[in-house]
């Protein structure tokens, strides 16, 4: 075994103890339905059941595919799962989420493979306030689980206005998106999987998918936690095996 593989392992089992350990006086609660749960687990069986069971594509403004692992109208639980995880600080939830978007990945693509998975990224000043990039904590969650590096591709300044605030015709204009590329020889030949949390309108998705094909990645394949497209009416579901 390589070096950094058995030391990733000791780290990831010296956690798992200690999470033991902690849930005696801090239960984790299943993500979705939030009964109590024991660890290794990251959501109760039933929630498993029922939240693998299917994912849906999407078709972004740019063109490409967005694989998604839940739609908003549909799965509720999935939704407050993933709005714990942004605005309540509940990291936790990360895991699951992000074992439902490897399974919707797996799915998509019979044989997933890429160089590298990157998240759609957070300004500065946005991510000094909220602490994390929950993109980049399910990308990662991801990259775990598919066993593909992580790397932080894109960047954002600061000043861009937030996209949930806008209405749709101002995000369609909107002259505030200034996401950028830190390092090109990065991007350059390289297929990607780009990771977003939540896909509303897909232009914040379509701008960084965009800017990466012209920065000379090989491909870029896009996936999502959660879309709400009412803006697409090409939704397809699909039941997973
Ligand atoms: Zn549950």
């Amino acid at each position: 075994m390589k070096p950094e593989k058995w030391l990733m392992n000791t780290l990831m089992n010296t956690e798992s103890v200690i999470r033991r350990i902690l849930s005696v006086f801090f239960p984790d609660r299943c993500p979705y339905c939030k009964t109590i749960i024991t660890p290794p687990d990251t959501e109760c069986s039933e929630c498993r059941k029922n939240l693998y069971s299917y994912h849906h594509s999407v078709l972004l403004p740019c063109g490409v595919i967005c694989t998604a692992a839940f739609y908003y109208d549909i799965n509720n639980s999935a939704r407050r799962a993933l709005l714990d995880m942004k605005f309540r600080g509940a990291k936790f939830n990360a895991r699951s989420l992000g074992k439902a978007l490897a399974n919707a990945v797996s799915a998509q693509f019979s044989d997933v493979s890429a160089d590298v998975i990157t998240c759609t990224p957070m300004s500065r000043d946005r991510l000094k306030a909220r602490g994390f990039n929950q993109a980049e904590l399910l990308a990662r969650e991801l990259s775990n689980e598919l066993d593909i590096p992580f790397d932080n591709l894109l960047g954002r300044k600061n000043g861009a206005r937030i996209q949930h605030d806008l209405s749709y015709e101002e995000r369609l204009n909107n002259k505030d998106l200034r996401f950028y590329i830190p390092d090109q020889h990065k991007v350059e030949g390289k297929s990607i999987i780009l990771v977003d949390d939540i896909v509303t309108s897909g232009m914040t998705m379509s701008g960084c998918c965009t800017l990466l094909n012209s920065a000379g990645a090989e491909s870029v394949n896009c996936a999502c936690v959660l879309t709400a497209g009412s803006y697409n009416k090409t939704i397809e579901i699909k039941h997973s095996e």
